[in-house]
């Protein structure tokens, strides 16, 4: 657990349950996560699920549930890879929706009978104007809209067309069935919607028995009444689809009356975020696909590393507002590292190596060293790190003329072995450019565990690998995947602010227990950052690939001089 966790902070939408609650208004709550099956769950998603399953989990003793419904009304775009992604997500998020998985499809019936209601009473017509037609007539903000000649068609007329219109009989655009309410709304979503659209199109669920499909917002407050829903929690931009929502709860025959609350959607900094772009990026090969580590999918997010737990905690952290605003990606990885600080064990890598040949190293014969697995956690208890006469250490380490307060490996210098040997230098190698090709050292028998002996100056430890059993590892080091703050506002579109950086694979030197360990392993890279073992292409004892999660500190701040 993360010590860090913050408590749920009281919300507005907390507080309208709440009260519900003690006045009986409610004896308990349902709520809603209803996704359009047409592409993978990203981390606005994230926030919604963690808000509904989160309040249905917090009021359980009331008898609370939370429905994973898939809004699969649309029989053009929706995928069975799609409701697979979605519930594997959903559950590695930590959620559950018991019995409660619901597909919207299977009410068309009752989106029919309730049409046909509206219709008997008044309240919906057919209408041949073309979509070009009404649009133009629907009007703008400072003119009301005109009437369609349809909109007074006897009820008997409306019904007969609408039964054939959901016999087949006509050509998709041929009319639709749209509801009659007040062409001069200042809603303009009040302006006689359209309900019903004709699509000879196949569907997933229901094959080709409908040949009518039922647009989004009349749809959308039908399925939650059937599915009793109390509080149908969305995010701001239906706020003014609402009265519309009422409308159709007030209209038609329903059996509950749910209530619909709007909340801020999440946005991210350097990051895109709706389905549609993130499709895009996936079918142009801008990425590896929808669980490149790259993307905010959540399934991205976990190949990357992130743990379920940290994702919970930042959804926690940046709680529930009614304004729009850009939350700072800084604050996931900052959630991110504080979890995986606490929680991963610690093993060595060497990204960038050099040899240091050990020349005295037949003084100690000592083939292992023991190494805590976590400094803070005695129960993650130790390992044995094989070492013999040569170790890799980074280039980083070592200066050739170092500076007064390098203290790290170069002429003069000593320094410590992480959990073994104090080194001291004693010679080095160049190539024809200069770039340094082996170091030599000896070991101080005696040093490991123990304080530098009296006159060594020893001030650091470095991290090492092996080099006689260190393996060679894929790395994968994943930076951000667009280089502005908001890719969504780029002059020549999201895909022109991709960060040509944004992965860079290397050849590191890893400890013989990285390259055994299973897939989808997180750890920390001693003094590099922290990794998870690719839960694809990493295989144990084969072939490691590591995934760089998140730095060990956040350098971005640091380059674009926040
Ligand atoms: P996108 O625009 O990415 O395609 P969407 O809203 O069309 O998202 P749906 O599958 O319809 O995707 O969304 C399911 C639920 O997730 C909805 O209740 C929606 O409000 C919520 N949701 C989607 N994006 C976000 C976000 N960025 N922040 C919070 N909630 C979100
Ligand atoms: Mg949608």
């Amino acid at each position: 657990m993360s010590e860090s966790a913050p408590a749920p902070k009281p919300d507005f939408i907390r507080e309208i349950i709440a009260d519900d609650l003690a006045t009986g208004k409610h004896a308990t709550t349902i709520t809603r996560f209803p996704p359009e099956p047409n592409g993978y769950l990203h981390i606005g998603h994230a926030k919604s699920i963690c808000l509904n399953f989160g309040i249905a989990r917090e009021n359980a003793t009331t008898g609370a549930k939370c429905h994973l419904r898939f809004d699969d009304t649309n029989p053009e775009k929706e995928e069975a890879e799609y409701v697979d992604s979605i519930k594997a997500d959903v559950q590695w998020l930590g959620f559950d929706w018991g019995n409660d998985l619901y597909f919207a499809s299977d009410y068309f019936q009752f989106f029919h009978d309730c049409a046909v209601h509206l219709i008997q009473h008044g309240l919906a017509y057919i209408d041949h104007d073309s979509a070009e037609e009404i649009r133009v007539k629907r009007g703008n903000l400072t003119t009301p809209g005109s009437p369609s000649p349809y909109r007074e068609r006897p009820m008997e007329e409306n019904l007969a067309l609408f039964a054939r219109m959901r016999a087949g009989e006509f050509k998709e655009g041929a009319c639709v069935l749209r509801a009659k309410i007040d062409m001069a709304s200042s809603n303009m979503n009040l302006r006689d919607p359209v309900l019903y659209r004709i699509m000879h199109s196949h569907h997933h669920n229901t094959g080709d028995a409908w040949c009518i499909y039922p647009m989004y917002d009349f749809a959308h407050p039908l399925e939650d009444t059937l599915e009793h829903i109390t509080h149908s929690l969305c995010t701001l931009e239906f706020e003014n689809h609402r009265p519309l929502y009422d409308w159709f709860i007030e209209h038609c025959p329903v059996p509950s009356k749910p209530r619909q609350i709007e909340f801020a959607r999440l946005n991210l900094t350097y990051t895109v975020m709706s389905k549609r772009k993130l499709l895009q990026l996936v079918q142009q090969g801008h990425v590896s696909g929808w669980d490149d580590p790259r993307l905010p999918t959540i399934s991205g997010l976990r190949r990357r590393g992130y743990p379920a737990q940290a994702i919970r905690d930042f959804c926690k952290r940046i709680g529930l507002t009614k304004f729009n605003s850009t939350t700072d990606v800084a604050l996931l990885e900052f959630e991110v590292r504080d979890f995986l600080n606490q929680n991963s064990p610690r093993r060595m890598a060497v990204l960038n190596p050099v040899m240091v040949v050990l020349d005295n190293w037949h003084a100690e014969p000592l083939g292992r060293v023991v190494i805590a697995n976590h400094p803070q956690n005695a129960a993650a208890g130790d390992r044995e790190v094989p070492i013999s006469g040569a170790v890799w250490i980074e280039r980083e380490d070592f200066m050739e003329d170092p500076p007064k307060k390098f203290y790290r490996l170069g002429p003069g210098r000593h320094v410590r072995l992480r959990g073994g040997h104090i080194l001291r230098y004693t010679s080095h190698d160049k190539d024809a450019a200069g770039n340094i090709t082996l170091i030599r050292a000896d070991i101080l028998p005696g040093t490991v565990g123990v304080d530098a002996p009296a006159g060594i100056e020893c001030r650091a430890a470095i991290h090492w690998v092996d080099a006689a059993t260190g393996v060679d590892a894929e790395v994968r080091l994943y930076d951000r995947l667009f280089s502005v703050e908001d890719p969504d506002a780029a002059d020549g579109g999201f895909t022109s602010v991709l960060n040509p950086a944004s992965l860079t694979v290397i050849t590191a030197k890893v400890e013989p227990a990285l390259a055994a360990a299973e897939p989808g392993c997180a750890c920390q890279f001693e003094r590099v950052g922290y990794f998870v073992s690719d839960s694809i292409d990493h295989q144990p004892g084969v072939r490691p690939v590591f995934n760089r999660t998140v730095a060990l500190k956040d350098s971005w701040g640091k380059q674009t001089g926040r």
